[in-house]
């Protein structure tokens, strides 16, 4: 895969201060994924990483997480398996709560989305301090996954979200 243009991607990023609440700076990707040459290059930065850790299956985070995940296992030939929010995903589900800045989140896998063994990548927009990357690595422990590695588009490496990791983990854009 070919790169148009250089092309620096922290530039189609979009920083909305106080949203969702007041004092949080959000990292929109909506102005990445709406420029057709800014998303071929980050989907094929992300398509040649991801492909050396040789999954079976990706598996998104709800809902920005999907957005990666889904077309790159087209790409590369791998399934695709969503974590979700309780309450979105029919049959037997396996879950896990874990803390969040304030309150707590829960999400979701179908106990049967992976087989055990498979090699999975878990991918998410953005990684802040960690708790919703590391959960999600624990819960596809749970249902027999090897977790091969995890990416995210967006870094926020203050947060030291990394460290809460125990797989290697690669993003494509970091803010210090
Ligand atoms: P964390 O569990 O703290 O690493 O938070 C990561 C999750 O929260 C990801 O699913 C992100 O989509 C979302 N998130 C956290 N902080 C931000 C932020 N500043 N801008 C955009 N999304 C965020």
């Amino acid at each position: 895969f070919q790169e148009p243009k250089p092309l620096n991607l922290k530039d189609y990023i979009r920083e909305v201060p106080d949203f969702p609440k007041p004092g949080i700076l959000f990292y929109d990707i909506s102005t990445l994924i709406r420029s057709a040459d800014a998303w071929q290059v980050a989907t094929g930065r992300l398509a040649r990483i991801i492909s050396a850790w040789q999954p079976d299956i990706l598996a998104g985070i709800e809902s920005r997480g999907f957005l990666t995940a889904a077309p790159l296992a087209q790409r590369l030939g791998c399934g695709f398996t969503m974590l979700r929010k309780p309450g979105k995903l029919p049959g037997k589900t396996i879950s896990l709560k874990y803390g969040l800045e304030y309150g707590e989140d829960e999400l979701h896998i179908q106990e049967d989305a992976i087989k055990s063994g498979q090699r999975v990548v878990v991918l998410d927009d953005l990684l802040a301090t960690g708790g919703t990357l590391a959960a999600s690595v624990n819960l596809l422990r749970k249902v027999g996954a090897e977790v091969v590695g995890a990416s995210v588009l967006i870094e926020l490496a203050a947060l030291k979200g990394r460290e809460k990791l125990d797989i290697p983990l690669n993003s494509l854009i970091t803010y210090e």
